[in-house]
């Protein structure tokens, strides 16, 4: 199976994706050639975002879909034609089984994985505009604390590329409870936003990629402190009439 549905039938007007939810990597793969171990790395998932997300679907009542595969399989955050999308490396670890793939076995990922995921996404934010409010799409992940002998200082960072709505609304919030939050950090929403760009935005629907630093949900205090404080948060946020209105921009 390509993904996990939490609380399909969830009643509020919010939807959570989460594409790097699993490090899962199919037997027949055997690993991709990679060490047990190195499967427990950020490398293939973005560890503890699973266990926030399970807890703000089931807390807010609203839908969560999780992608049950790794990102080292098919990354479902990247374009189909994006570099990155089947990583021949990731963070100095070389993917030998990923390395010149044939086409055939591309678009069986593709096809198996990546597809299913995107299109069941589709189906249950479709499910939801059927409602006079536009739902509120919220994309899940975790970042590493170092990348690059760089030390990340954000505990939280809102990313978005064209709609600001949510992004800087939920980054006051947290800047509130004295929290370090980056904007379009670590990294830009506009270089890297595929779930959220065709999910959220191509519809006009409030959306944003919530990133939480793993050294913050690496525990179980930790992801009940998030879970907690992102409940009220969205709560909140969900009420605000702005992010009712379906808006290009
Ligand atoms: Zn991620």
């Amino acid at each position: 199976m390509a993904f996990e549905i939490i609380n399909p039938h969830g009643q509020a007007n919010i939807v959570f994706i989460c594409e790097h939810a699993s490090n899962h990597i199919p037997p027949k793969y055997d690993n991709l050639g990679l060490d047990d171990d190195l499967l427990n790395l950020h490398i293939a998932w973005d560890i503890g975002i699973s266990e926030v997300t399970k807890n703000l679907s089931l807390r807010l009542n609203a839908p969560a879909i999780l992608a049950s595969f790794s990102r080292l399989l098919i990354d479902a955050n990247r374009g189909i034609s994006q570099t990155g999308l089947i990583p021949e490396q990731s963070d100095g670890y070389k993917i030998k089984s990923n390395c010149n793939l044939s086409e055939v076995e591309r678009e069986k990922r593709i096809n198996q994985y990546y597809r299913p995921f995107h299109n069941k996404v589709g189906v249950i934010i479709q499910e939801k505009a059927k409602s006079e409010k536009a739902p509120l799409i919220i994309n899940m992940h975790s970042f590493t604390p170092q990348m690059n002998g760089f030390n990340r200082p954000w505990h939280s960072g809102m990313l978005w590329n064209k709609d600001p709505r949510v992004a800087i609304v939920l980054k006051n919030k947290l800047e509130g409870r004295g929290y370090c939050v980056g904007n379009n950090k670590p990294y830009s929403g506009r270089d890297l936003f595929h779930t959220m760009n065709i999910h959220g935005d191509s519809h006009g629907f409030p959306h944003v990629m919530i990133e939480i630093r793993q050294d913050e949900i690496n525990t179980a205090e930790g992801v009940e402190k998030w879970s907690r404080i992102l409940t009220k948060e969205l709560k909140d946020i969900r009420n605000l009439p702005e992010m009712s209105k379906i808006k290009h921009f």
